[in-house]
C-alpha cells in the first residue's frame, strides 16, 4: 500500500498559489493538527481526543474538537479504505504543501506512528517535499534518522528578477542550499522546475538544468511543470514571459537534454534516472491503493473516488465527500489517459477508442505507431489532454 499524508501548512505563500495552504504562525495550533493526525492513523474511527499538555493553553484558539459530533466517528466506517496492521507499506509521501513546516520531532512522531500500525517494505520509500529554505546539514541529519529517502525540493529557476517575482529566495541562496545537499546522505534528490515563469528568457530552464546537472551529480529526479491556467498567477505575467510558440521548443529541447543525461520520461512531467521514478506517482497512476490522511486527501476504493474534507472543523469530523463513481467506461478512460501520460497505448486498447480521430493525429504528426504501440509525440506533449478527449469519443 502507498500512503500520503497532506501538510496543508507553508511557511509563506508564493505569488502563483492556487491551493488553499495555511501560512500557521501559531506552533500550538500545528502541534493540535499533528497530534489529531497521529491519533487518526493510530485509530480507524476517533471516537474521543484528549486535547494534549494543559487544556487550559487552547483556551483562547477555536477548538473544534468541543463540537465533535457524537455520531462523527460513524462516517467513515462503511467506505474507509479498510487497513490493516497487516497492512505493508511500500511508501509515504508528505506531500501537500510544505511538511517540512512541521518541526522534525512533528515528522518522527507521524513517521513513528504509521511504523507502529503498518510494517514497512524493506526498501520503503519516505518522500518529503521541502523548500530550499529548509535544507540544513541539521535537519538532513534529523530526516535520516527519522527513515527519509528521499527529497523532493522546488528550484523551479536560477533566474533572480523571476524568483523575486514569484516571492522565493535568490539564486545565490539556492546554489548555497544545493551544495549543502552535496553531503546529503539521502541520496534521492529530486527537483522541481518550471517553463514559463516570467522574465525567464528562451532557453534558459535548459540553460539552468545544465547548470545544476553538471555541478550536482547527486540529483536523480527531474520534474518540469508548465506555468499554465491551473496556477493562480498575475496574468500580466505573459508579457513578460516566452511566446507561446516557442514554449513547445522548451520543453522539447529540456526533455531531449535530460535524455542525454539519462533521466528517462516516465510522466509528461517527471523524468528519472534508472530505479529512481518516485513510487507514489506510479502507485496513483496505476490506480494503487493508497492510504491518505489529512485535510483534503484523496482516495480511490472500489471504483470511487473520495476526498476528506478541506475545512479543517469537517475534517475533525472526518467528514469526506463522495466525489464520484467510475463506470467500467469512466475506469477504461481514466486509464487511457494515464497510460497515454506514462507510456503508449497497446493495439488492444487504442482500437476500441475512436480510430478516426487517432488517424488524423497521426497524419498531423501529433501522435505515431511504432511497433504497434501508439505513442505521443513529444512537441504535442502540452495538448495531452485535448488529445486524449478527443481520441476517447
Ligand atoms: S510552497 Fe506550494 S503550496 Fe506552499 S504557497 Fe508555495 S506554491 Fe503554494
Amino acid at each position: 500500500m502507498f500512503c500520503y499524508i497532506h501538510i496543508p501548512f507553508c511557511e509563506s505563500r508564493c505569488k502563483y498559489c492556487r491551493f488553499s495552504t495555511f501560512v500557521e504562525k501559531d506552533e500550538m495550533k500545528k502541534q493540535f493538527y499533528v497530534d489529531y493526525l497521529v491519533k487518526s492513523i493510530e485509530e480507524e474511527n476517533i471516537k474521543s481526543f484528549v486535547i494534549p499538555g494543559n487544556a487550559g493553553i487552547y483556551k483562547d484558539i477555536t477548538n473544534p474538537f468541543l463540537n465533535i459530533d457524537a455520531n462523527a466517528s460513524n462516517y467513515l466506517k462503511d467506505s474507509c479504505i479498510p487497513r490493516n496492521d497487516k497492512d505493508i507499506l511500500n511508501s509515504i509521501y508528505f506531500w501537500w504543501w510544505t511538511p517540512t513546516s512541521l518541526s522534525n520531532k512533528q515528522l518522527s512522531k507521524i513517521i513513528a506512528s504509521l511504523k507502529n500500525k503498518y510494517s514497512f517494505e524493506k526498501d520503503i520509500e519516505i518522500t518529503l517535499e521541502t523548500t530550499p529554505n529548509n535544507i540544513s546539514i541539521e535537519n538532513l541529519v534529523e530526516w535520516e534518522k527519522i527513515w527519509v529517502n528521499r527529497l523532493s525540493l522546488w528550484i523551479q529557476t536560477l533566474n533572480d528578477l523571476a524568483l523575486s517575482e514569484i516571492w522565493r529566495i535568490d539564486k545565490k541562496g539556492l546554489i548555497e542550499k544545493l551544495e549543502i545537499l552535496k553531503q546529503s546522505k539521502i541520496v534521492n534528490i529530486s527537483l522541481d522546475f518550471i517553463i514559463w515563469l516570467p522574465y525567464v528568457a528562451k532557453g534558459e530552464v535548459l540553460d539552468d538544468l545544465r547548470n545544476i546537472l553538471e555541478n550536482y551529480k547527486y540529483v536523480k529526479h527531474i520534474s518540469l511543470y508548465m506555468l499554465e491556467d491551473y496556477y493562480d498567477y498575475p496574468k500580466t505575467w505573459e508579457q513578460f514571459s516566452i511566446k507561446e510558440e516557442d514554449f513547445l521548443d522548451e520543453y522539447v529541447n529540456c526533455k531531449s537534454y535530460l535524455q542525454e543525461k539519462w533521466f528517462y520520461r516516465y510522466e509528461v512531467s517527471n523524468f528519472a534516472k534508472k530505479w529512481y521514478e518516485c513510487k507514489h506517482n506510479k502507485a496513483y497512476w496505476e490506480h494503487k491503493d493508497l492510504v491518505p490522511y489529512w485535510l483534503w486527501a484523496h482516495w480511490f476504493l472500489d471504483n470511487k473516488r473520495y476526498a476528506y474534507s478541506n475545512n479543517f472543523n469537517e475534517y475533525y469530523k472526518w467528514k469526506y465527500d463522495y466525489l464520484e463513481k467510475l463506470n467500467e467506461k469512466d475506469l477504461f478512460l481514466e486509464k487511457v489517459m494515464f497510460w497515454l501520460r506514462t507510456n503508449w497505448l497497446e493495439e488492444n486498447i487504442y482500437k476500441k477508442l475512436n480510430t478516426k480521430k487517432i488517424n488524423e493525429f497521426v497524419e498531423n504528426k501529433m501522435l505515431e505507431f511504432n511497433d504497434e504501440k501508439l505513442i505521443l509525440k513529444d512537441k504535442w506533449t502540452v495538448l495531452l489532454d485535448y488529445i486524449i478527449k478527443e481520441i476517447i469519443c
